[in-house]
């Protein structure tokens, strides 16, 4: 050992640990158009990113633009952006007809359908196009962050950050670590959720997280109320927002979220918690299958083709 040179090319000079560097955010990319990716695109472009999203279709994006375009003009009219910030947002979005056009991006959120095959798929098509640090997040509502993570290249750069509906009004954004999610991503991504002006709350991968472990159950409960012939549509919805001041009912709220993506979380509970309280109404499973998904598809426990909401029971 004596004739060991320090700070020979073999035995460098110890040097101080390094803190590993937290780049910003600057180019974000989402994928899914739908309820939620035409949500968060609306607040990340009038944060000031450059925003791309893919979707399966160019009209999706068309029609996402179109909704931002119009809840941007409305912000406009309630005085809290200004003509020009709304043309500067919308400016900043793009449609990524491929993955391709997500190379860039410095993180990518997906938002596509509560359905985990789907989420699988996307990840696995996705990964060698992003780049080697992109972070890759996740809006899922329940589906298991470390197992979705498992599919990526980048588990270690992989996190929830699940948006509430509807994006631009709701303050809050969930933080979820997968198991490998590491400290410089978890930094980088809430950074960047702070800058978009909203709060986070830190919750452990386990079914459904927080909100929604305790929101969806009061859902279901409310469909098997109207299930068992307790109540109406109308009479349920009454009672929780005048009875408990909730500002929406909770057969409301289900039509919001979409029917669907309701009966994915209860599926994600029950099988995950493995606790039959979570079983999910049959009156649910028959709303999906005829395709009432709520808002989204114009029906569901009320029909909103007319003038104003129907109750459909
Ligand atoms: P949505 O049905 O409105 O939109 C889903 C979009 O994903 C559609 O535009 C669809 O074309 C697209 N899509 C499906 N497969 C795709 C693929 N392979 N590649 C690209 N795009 C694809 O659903 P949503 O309500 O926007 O929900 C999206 C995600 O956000 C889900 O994970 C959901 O659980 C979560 N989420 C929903 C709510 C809510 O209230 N709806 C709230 C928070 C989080």
């Amino acid at each position: 050992m004596d004739d060991i040179v320090q700070g020979s090319e073999l035995y460098p000079e110890p040097t101080a640990k390094q803190e590993p560097k937290v780049e910003p955010i600057k180019k974000v990319g989402i994928v899914g158009a739908g309820q939620m990716g035409r949500g968060i695109a609306h607040v990340v472009a009038l944060g000031g990113y450059d925003v791309a999203i893919n979707d399966l279709e160019k009209e999706r994006f068309d029609a996402a633009v179109a909704t931002i375009e119009k809840n941007l003009s409305r912000q406009v009219a309630s005085g809290k952006i200004t003509e020009a910030e709304r043309d500067k947002a919308l400016g900043r979005i793009t449609f990524a007809e491929k993955y391709e056009g997500l190379a860039e991006a410095d993180l990518v959120v997906e938002a596509a359908t509560e359905d985990e095959t789907v989420k699988r798929k996307i990840f696995v098509a996705l990964c060698p196009f992003l780049k080697p640090d992109a972070v890759l997040a996740t809006n899922t509502s329940s589906i298991s962050i470390t197992r979705l993570a498992a599919t990526t290249d980048r588990p270690e750069r992989f996190i929830g950050m699940h948006f509430m509906n509807p994006v631009p009004v709701m303050e809050l954004v969930e933080m979820i670590r997968g198991i490998a999610t590491d400290d410089v991503t978890f930094s980088r991504a809430k950074d960047f959720v702070e800058t978009l002006h909203k709060t986070t709350a830190v919750s452990e991968d386990f079914p459904a997280f927080m909100v929604n472990r305790i929101l969806l159950p009061m859902i279901n409960e409310a469909v098997y109320t109207l299930y068992e012939g307790v109540g109406s549509v109308d009479a349920i919805d009454t009672a929780m927002r005048l009875g408990a001041h909730h500002p929406m009912g909770p057969l409301q709220l289900a039509d919001f979220i979409g029917l669907d993506t309701c009966l994915s979380i209860m599926q994600v509970l029950y099988e995950g918690l493995a606790d039959s309280k979570y079983r999910p109404c049959p009156l649910l499973v028959k709303y999906v299958e005829a395709g009432w998904l709520g808002r989204k598809s114009q029906r569901g426990f009320y029909d909103y083709r007319g003038e104003e909401p129907m109750p459909t029971r």
